[in-house]
């Protein structure tokens, strides 16, 4: 049966259209206008759009709504109200008022909320955010809303992103009102998240107490065979994996998720799924639901998604592409070159304003990836290293070299402008988009951030790209606005800034040891673990980038960083824990028992013919023996640590103790285990191995 994507596609989403649709005219104006501006929605309208949005969702089938937010866990929340409301003692009505759907009430004791919780009192709101629209799923009317403390601070990633994107925006316009431009009336921030994740069989899964507990497995031996081939990338989709895509794609279209490709990645197992760039908050609520659809969707073909960094030791980790751009209010994409030397000098000033940004807070973008689970994946494999760079592409990096020198740039056709800045060539995408270690590459129109981890929200990463440009945006214009040659004012500002920031453009190949010598010594950060760069999160420079841009408050700032390193600390205890009871309980039993059988076997053997050959019994059991003991001194001494380390009140300490010690003391006890596996019969080994978890029924 053909199905009709078209018809199918945003069919449970209380879009533009549907409002236009069932909105009485001014109340459909007044609601786009509040949509296009970020300001909250006005209250005289309120209850006229919950009651469409009540009566379009019960037609969806839904009995109940939810204010659906993004607590500061890094995933998503809801408390679920059902539209009844009693009328006299035995009847019912479906009632949804404009308040309930403005503004409801959470308690937000339970939730991380930083030091917030000591200082404020407990209970939080969350109120809509107009521009992401409101949608039926699980017969729950979905309504995406900022938390906030009754106090007023934000307990969540949405509200601190909204902000993020109003900033940049206001003084973005700054700097397109210098080159001329009177209509725009708001700047558009854009992104397109790629998506990578691993699929495993249930049966397998279910069998992983690692996977079950920490989403990674903590031990394992490597499989015969890995991504050496490189026969999976982009290979053809096998029957299970294509009719899960084919499920999960028809799923998001319903939610008007763009799901767009779709391939293998390079690990076996590994897929990514992309979707067609969007508005930032939408973007960031539509990965989410991603996401959560992912492993939805999984567990009703038999599977299980793993959205771990790195599920599985030596072969590639999980990452997400975090494509970003700005645009006009009309869809004018400033990071386009343009073919106009003026529009030239305009892309050549939004990109020094990127380049600073990128080079002036290296730190928090790399805070802004920075977890436990992403920790094993930057710096090794095809992820980009923990050093914060940008690539520009050659044919930029030889122009910003000849404003630097002074000199006429020769690529360029249409020579050197008056102002003595180049002109930029039309780009072809294959020679902005070569390098694939580059974290932060050009990619011909946009920005390609690819540090992310495949687990996280993706919002910290654009609050921060939003706001450091937004802080480049704003030195910019006010030296511009006062100028009295604005041509040469334009000039000497591209000079001094590339000049200044050069180092931060990096072209090599970011995975080699030379780059992180050479990046040293050109004084880049090389931030190896959170923790190393959550220290970095409220340094002076950081808190006044975000108070000034009015993203985050102090109070807002510290609270994020207490529960960087309180989870941090707690997602490490959890893997510790999980190792001591696997080896304990599992793994130490197991090879005792091969052992005792191979004894038996020997001692029967021997009972038979006296001389016998026994040199295989006696060569495992010897090998095993030792081993097994090293493995048992091991978790002691992970557990030592662990103790140790969760004793520790400072939060920062005890991160640094999770991080420093208890981590080493995991990888020992690792080693040990991955030592054992190969040499014991697989009928003993307690759990499936990395080549059945990769290959098996998937
Ligand atoms: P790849 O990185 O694999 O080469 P594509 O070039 O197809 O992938 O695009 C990657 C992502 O970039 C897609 O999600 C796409 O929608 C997004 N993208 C394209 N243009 C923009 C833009 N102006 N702003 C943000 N994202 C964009
Ligand atoms: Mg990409």
């Amino acid at each position: 049966m053909t199905k009709n994507i078209p018809a199918i596609f945003g069919c449970m989403v209380f879009n533009d259209e549907v409002m236009r649709e069932r909105l009485p005219k001014d109340v459909y104006k007044s609601l786009t206008k509040t949509i296009g501006t970020g300001r909250p929605i006005d209250a005289s309208i309120a209850d006229i759009v919950a009651t469409a949005m009540k009566d379009w969702a019960i037609e969806k089938g839904a009995t109940h709504y939810t204010h659906w937010f993004q607590p500061l866990t890094g995933v998503t929340a809801e408390k679920h109200d059902s539209f009844i409301s009693p009328v006299g003692s035995c009847k019912i009505v479906m009632e949804f008022s404009g308040k309930e759907l403005i503004k409801g009430e959470s308690d937000a004791s339970s939730f991380p909320t930083g030091g917030l919780r000591a200082t404020f009192e407990a209970r939080g709101y969350t109120a809509w955010d107009p521009a992401s629209y409101a949608f039926v799923k699980d017969g729950t009317l979905y309504i995406p809303t900022a938390f906030c403390s009754y106090t007023g601070e934000a307990l969540d990633t949405k509200t601190p992103l909204l902000r993020s994107m109003d900033a940049i925006s206001t003084q973005g316009l700054r700097i397109l009102r210098l080159f001329g431009d009177t209509s725009s009336k708001r700047l558009n921030n854009t992104v397109g998240a790629e998506q990578e994740y691993f699929i495993i069989d249930k049966e397998m899964y279910d069998k992983r107490k690692d996977l079950l507990y920490t989403g990674r497995t903590l031990f394992g031996a490597p499989a015969p065979k890995g991504q050496e081939l490189e026969d999976h990338y982009f290979g053809p989709l096998k029957t299970r994996i294509s009719a899960y895509m084919a499920d999960l794609d028809e799923e998001l279209w319903k939610l008007g998720i763009n799901a767009k490709t779709k391939h293998n990645e390079a690990a076996p197992a590994q897929h990514e799924l992309a979707p067609i760039y969007e508005t930032t908050n939408m973007a960031v609520d539509h990965n989410l639901l991603i996401m959560e659809y992912m492993k939805k969707i999984a567990e009703k073909h038999g599977l299980v998604c793993l959205l771990h960094e790195k599920p599985y030791k030596g072969v590639n980790g999980s990452g997400k592409h975090d494509n970003w751009s700005i645009s006009t209010d009309s869809g004018k994409n400033l990071l386009d070159p343009g073919k106009t030397p003026a529009e030239n000098v305009k892309f050549l000033l939004i990109l020094a304003a990127i380049v600073k940004a990128v080079d002036d807070y290296q730190d928090l973008l790399r805070i802004s990836v920075a977890h436990a689970g992403n920790d094993h994946r930057l710096g090794t494999h095809e992820a980009p290293p923990a050093i914060v760079s940008i690539f520009v592409g050659e044919e930029l990096e030889d122009i910003i070299k000849s404003i630097i020198d002074g000199k006429t740039y020769k690529g360029a056709k249409a020579g050197i402008m008056d102002l003595g800045v180049p002109t930029v060539p039309t780009f072809r995408k294959d020679t902005t988009d070569r390098n694939r270690t580059s974290p932060l590459a050009f990619t011909g129109n946009k920005f390609e951030f690819r540090m992310l981890g495949s687990s996280q929200n993706i919002a910290m990463p654009n609050i921060v790209l939003n706001t450091a440009v937004a802080e480049s945006f704003r030195q910019f214009a006010d030296i511009l606005e006062g100028a009295d040659d604005f041509d040469a004012a334009v000039s000497k500002l591209l000079k001094d800034t590339f000049s200044e920031h050069k180092r931060i453009i990096f072209d090599g190949n970011g995975y080699s040891k030379e780059w992180e010598e050479e990046a040293a010594r050109r004084g880049l950060l090389n931030l190896k673990t959170s923790v190393d760069a959550y220290k970095c999160f409220n340094l002076e420079k950081n808190v006044k980038l975000f108070t000034e841009h009015g993203v985050m408050s102090e109070v807002e700032i510290n609270s994020r960083e207490e529960i960087y390193f309180e989870n941090y600390a707690k997602i490490v205890n959890i893997e510790a824990l999980t190792m001591i009871e696997m080896a304990h309980r599992d793994i130490i039993p197991a090879v005792n028992d091969y052992v005792a059988d191979l004894a038996d076997t020997a001692g029967a053997k021997l009972s038979v013919l006296p001389d016998v050959d026994c040199s295989v019994e006696k060569d495992l059991i010897k090998k095993l023996s030792a081993l097994n003991a090293q493995a048992y001194t091991s978790v002691a001494a992970l557990q030592d640590a662990e103790r140790r380390a969760a004793g520790i009140a400072d939060a920062v300490a005890r991160a640094e103790a999770y991080c420093y010690e208890v981590i080493p003391a995991m990888e020992k006890l690792r080693d040990v285990v991955d030592t054992m596996e190969p040499l014991t019969a697989s009928e003993y080994w307690p759990y499936p191995s990395y080549g059945d978890m990769m290959f098996k029924g998937i």
